[in-house]
């Protein structure tokens, strides 16, 4: 039987490195992205080069009508759902909370949890055993962040990754026995754009002295943990995090 998974912010970083190895892994991949057409259709080339089943699907996950819009599409092209990866999101400039203003916030929290809530109620209409589905799968992409709070960096982000955690642990509870697991990584440090977005682009160049293995990740070290807590291998795990940063 087919699978079908959706990954969001798949175009870039994390996202593609996830989508190109579900691919290799089988799956028909859904390479979700905001406004980076091109680069996601670089993902989706790579995959079909190399036999596997993919498309681009852009929408803006934090907008409830564009969800609802993406997951009837992905429905029509690919079929039910099977796995979703929560992993779209964004980092605005380094300042401290007394700086930050209110457009900021809701940007922040808009795009980091409120789409994991609206991307997972649409998987679950499909997944749920309740709701005549097979089961599923689903992955949150939280961050290091929320254990450390990044002071006087983005207390914002963190704040929303802390948010993503409790998520995590409370729909992984309510949907256990639908034969749904959630589970969630918490990645840092990893090489990609996002430190640029965040007034940093050396920033893991900077830290990497600081972590135990002495560099960064690569989001091909992310993508395998994803891979990992979706398949069958990690069939007795919800609720749980990976954590992915060098030993910090
Ligand atoms: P990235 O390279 O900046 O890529 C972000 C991706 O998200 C892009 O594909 C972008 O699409 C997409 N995106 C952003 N907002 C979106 C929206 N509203 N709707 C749909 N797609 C959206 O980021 P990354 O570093 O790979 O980060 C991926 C995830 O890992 C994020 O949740 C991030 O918080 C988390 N994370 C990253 C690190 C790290 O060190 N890199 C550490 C901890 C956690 P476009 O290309 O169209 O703009």
């Amino acid at each position: 039987m087919n699978k079908t998974i959706l990954i969001t912010g798949a175009s870039r970083g994390i996202g593609a490195a996830t989508a190109i190895l579900a691919a290799r892994k089988g799956y028909q991949v859904c390479v979700n992205y905001l406004n980076n057409e091109e680069a996601a259709q670089r993902v989706v080339d790579s995959i079909k080069k190399n036999g596997g089943k993919g498309e681009a699907f852009a929408a803006d996950v934090s907008s409830e009508t564009e969800v609802s819009a993406l997951f009837e599409t992905i429905d029509r092209t690919f079929g039910r759902l099977s796995a979703l990866v929560n992993n779209a999101g964004i980092l605005e400039t380094q300042m401290r909370v007394e700086e930050m203003e209110a457009d900021r916030l809701h940007r922040i929290f808009r795009s980091n949890i409120v789409s994991c809530f609206l991307c997972a109620k649409e998987a679950i209409q499909r997944m749920s055993t309740k709701k005549g589905g097979s089961g599923g799968a689903i992955v949150n992409v939280s961050s290091i962040a929320a254990r450390t709070g990044a002071p006087g960096e983005y207390v914002d982000y963190a704040a929303s990754k802390g948010a993503v955690d409790a998520f995590t642990l409370g729909l992984s509870k309510e949907v256990a026995a639908e034969g749904i697991r959630v589970n969630g990584v918490r990645p840092a440090f990893i090489y990609t754009d996002i430190h640029a977005r965040g007034g940093e682009p050396g920033r893991v160049d900077r830290i990497k002295e600081t972590i135990p293995m002495q560099r960064g990740g690569q989001p091909e070290e992310v993508a395998h943990a994803i891979l990992w807590l979706l398949s069958e291998e990690a069939s007795y795990s919800t609720g749980t995090f990976i954590d992915i940063t060098g030993g910090r």
